[in-house]
């Protein structure tokens, strides 16, 4: 009796709901609902860009990230920095067009600049080389192989004045921050490198100069006194507030190499503690944080209302230590912190994923009390290495014509299951190249076919759902989806706009 009378009054509110706020079923209830964007997907027209915006709009996206710099160059027909415009670019105004088209639909815009990651070959390294972060040997990151391939980045020294960031990177920056109507200017690779060694950028002649300097391991006043006192205390490194001379006293003898190891593995007291590292990664940290804010003042000073955005890594303490970005820092000059919770930056398995995910969540609603918004990243496309990664592979045995070894057998004979379910020739064609590796040319060309096109639904729709629910079960302000071609490819709007205007 009890319980029908409380399902009454249940109902009749709900109907009172309903009546009273007819479009309240309607409004998305999340605030940030935004994409990265490449230019690629949005065209060089005004009908494509109008017909990306439209897209964007049915999913009931509010916000775009889009990028305009990036190490394959600029993407506005730029005046100050016209050699490194994309050509494509030179005659269409994309930005313009965009932001019109975005703001028609009251989409917001935010522009994506890769911060400190060049082209190996673009117009400021052939111009500026002495510009590049150098490591111990003198190179920069090109002369690296990463995973058997030469490393095609070429990182800027983010500390250097003049330098790459006061010469070039701000002035462009503030240049379309001047010229468009831009809602919010968006950091990437705000940082040092990460897929090279962390000890090792940068040490170019300036740095060799400013990591003493700015870790007072010499007085600028009195550079050649010890400033020692009494050693009066049980600790060594008890005597430190004196600030005594670190540097040994034929410093400028040393050659690059020297340097750097001792600003590496020195240590703040002779006999003491191996501890000079510590002040090498402040250093950096402390340079990228000091870019943010250089950044936000060089457009607040062009264009008042313009904000800033920036996509960082899921955690500060260890960033910070690794690549230089400790974006607590950044709080004061960001406004929207966009940390990019991918899977591909946690360990384990897809549900292991959804309770790192939420911890890491937790973890950043602390480090990031003092932002205004907290938007999390996620990346859709990469969800599904599960049903992508085992056909990938298969392709390049088939391409080879060799045999698919007995470890991948498992996870192959779970996708062609699935495949199965979609395709049942290809499930067919990959049954038989497993028993008789042959004629795998055939095979590789299906496959290319199936990935380049994949059926609706071979990507799950439930993992983007599982993991965009568990994002809004943490309670954050706002989502960010990496990216409008990732979801285009695992044919997954559908499920973002669902998400999106609830
Ligand atoms: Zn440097």
């Amino acid at each position: 009796m009890r319980v029908t009378r409380a399902l009454v009054a249940l109902a009749v509110s709900f109907a009172a709901l309903t009546t009273l706020a007819p479009g309240l079923a309607s409004a998305p209830t999340l605030k940030g609902r935004a994409v990265w964007a490449h230019p690629g997907d949005a065209g060089t027209t005004e009908a494509s860009v109008r017909a990306f915006v439209e897209q964007l709009a049915r999913a009931h996206v509010n916000t775009i990230v889009m990028e305009v710099k990036t190490s394959a160059g600029l993407f506005w027909p730029s005046q100050g920095f016209a050699e490194a415009v994309v050509p494509r670019y030179r005659d269409f105004d994309f930005p313009a067009v965009l932001i019109r088209e975005a703001h028609a639909r009251n989409i917001q815009v935010h522009a994506w600049f890769f911060d400190f990651a060049e082209g190996a070959d673009s117009p400021v390294v052939r111009q500026h080389p002495e510009w590049l972060a150098l490591a111990p040997d003198g190179n920069p990151t090109t002369s690296e192989v990463l995973r058997g391939r030469p490393y095609r980045l070429a990182w800027m020294c983010p500390a250097r004045r003049p330098g790459y960031t006061d010469q070039w990177l701000i002035p462009l920056i503030r240049e379309f921050a001047a010229r468009y109507d831009v809602d919010a200017i968006h950091h990437d690779y705000v940082r040092y490198p990460g897929d090279l060694a962390p000890d090792t950028y940068c040490f170019c002649d300036y740095c060799l100069r400013q990591v003493p300097a700015y870790a007072s391991y010499f007085s600028q006043a009195r550079p050649n006194d010890p400033l020692l006192g009494p050693m009066d205390r049980p600790h060594l490194e008890a005597h430190w507030e004196r600030s005594p001379r670190v540097l040994p006293p034929n410093w400028e003898d040393y050659t690059r190499e020297m340097k750097s190891r001792l600003l590496l593995e020195g240590s703040f007291f002779p006999g003491g503690h191996r501890d000079l590292d510590y002040f090498f990664y402040e250093y950096r940290t402390h340079q990228i944080a000091e870019f943010t804010r250089q950044v936000f003042e060089a457009i607040r000073a062009v264009k008042p209302r313009v904000e800033v955005s920036a996509a960082v890594f899921r955690n500060p303490v260890q960033s910070g230590r690794f690549i230089g970005q400790d974006w607590r820092r950044f709080a004061r000059w960001v406004q929207y912190l966009m940390p990019m919770d991918y899977r591909s930056h946690f360990g384990g398995d897809f549900e292991g994923h959804l309770d790192l995910l939420a911890e890491a969540i937790q973890q950043q609603k602390v480090w990031a009390r003092d932002f205004p918004h907290l938007w999390i990243g996620v990346a859709a496309y990469q969800l599904y290495d599960e049903e992508r990664q085992p056909l990938v592979r298969l392709r390049a045995l088939a391409t080879a014509g060799s045999p698919v070894p007995p470890e991948m057998q498992p996870a192959l004979r779970e996708v062609s299951a699935r495949v199965g379910r979609f395709d049942a020739a290809l499930r067919e064609a990959i049954g038989a190249y497993e028993r008789t590796p042959v004629s795998g040319a055939d095979l590789a060309a299906k496959l290319d076919a199936f990935l380049a096109r994949p059926p609706a639904g071979y990507y799950p729709p439930e993992k983007l759902e599982k993991v965009l629910e568990r994002v809004r079960a943490e309670g954050v302000e706002g989502v960010v989806v990496f990216s409008t071609s990732g979801l285009t490819s695992a044919g997954l709007w559908p499920t973002l706009g669902n998400f999106f205007g609830r």
